[in-house]
């Protein structure tokens, strides 16, 4: 069954305490309602704990990121057979803060993506384009290359989530026109149908992120080609984020099928 998927990336932010305090809230407000799916991103150290809280619910639990390797002697690093022995059920791949600080191309994502799938970790992977790209024109190659090169080797009943994060609307407010955002997801849609194939371009969702608030989410998920939705600042505070995921839902439901 198909459901309304949100997904909120927490970065390095919250106590354990605070964490369970504000899941069991969203836990307990959204106990009854089965036609969504909510994936909270937390940092390492509380996706143990984290994962046995939710087990039951309609809440799973991911990491932010992974290493590319299984084991060996890479000081600090967390990899995806230690994910999965947690309980971690997703794992976010490519975030933009990833690109940008710590410089993590899609050659690297796409090593971290096939592992990820080899340890039944679903990968939520982030594409999108710069400010200048998209001032240049390029958006569409840059997404066209994204696509490309994360996925390669994937197979045809592997199962994955794309978000698009344009790269200029994440933590800023601002977010492109609702068109644009519809007339992008279904571009999208159209690069994995071209390099997938029609089984991987009918089951991957397409999710948005990046300034999704409460009071836009419901016109950003209304945009045909719009599978679910992304958060980050929202995701941290409990009302924002609460009202968001009802919109989100009343959102999901009201589409036409
Ligand atoms: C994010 O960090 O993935 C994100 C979408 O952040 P924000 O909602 O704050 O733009």
């Amino acid at each position: 069954m198909k459901k309304a998927l949100v997904i909120a990336n927490w970065k390095m932010n919250k106590t354990l305490e605070e964490a369970r305090l504000f899941i069991r809230t969203i836990r307990d407000a959204f106990e009854k309602e089965k036609s969504v799916t909510i994936v909270i991103l937390v940092p390492y150290p509380y996706i143990a704990a984290l994962s046995s809280f939710c087990r039951g619910s309609n809440i799973d639990i991911g990491a932010e990121n992974m290493f590319h390797d299984e084991w060996g002697k890479y000081t600090g690093e967390v990899s995806a057979p230690m994910l999965a022995c947690v309980g971690c059920a997703y794992v976010m791949l490519g975030h933009s803060f990833r690109r940008g600080y710590f410089g993590e191309d899609d050659e690297e994502i796409n090593r971290r993506f096939l592992i990820a799938l080899k340890h039944e970790i679903i990968p939520v992977v982030c594409i999108g384009e710069t400010i200048e790209e998209k001032n240049a024109g390029i958006m569409n190659t840059v997404l066209g290359r994204q696509v490309k090169k994360c996925f390669n080797g994937v197979k045809k009943d592997q199962y994955f989530w794309i978000i698009y994060e344009p790269r200029w609307a994440i933590g800023t407010g601002v977010t492109p026109q609702l068109e644009e955002i519809g007339k992008t997801h279904l571009d999208i849609k159209e690069l994995v149908l071209e390099y997938y194939g029609k089984e991987i371009a009918e089951r991957v969702p397409v999710v948005y992120g990046g300034s999704v608030q409460s009071q836009n989410v419901f016109d950003i998920y209304s945009q045909k080609g719009v599978d679910g939705v992304g958060f980050g600042g929202c995701s941290l505070d409990i009302e924002c984020f609460s009202d968001a995921i009802a919109h989100a839902v009343r959102a999901y439901k009201d589409r036409p099928l």
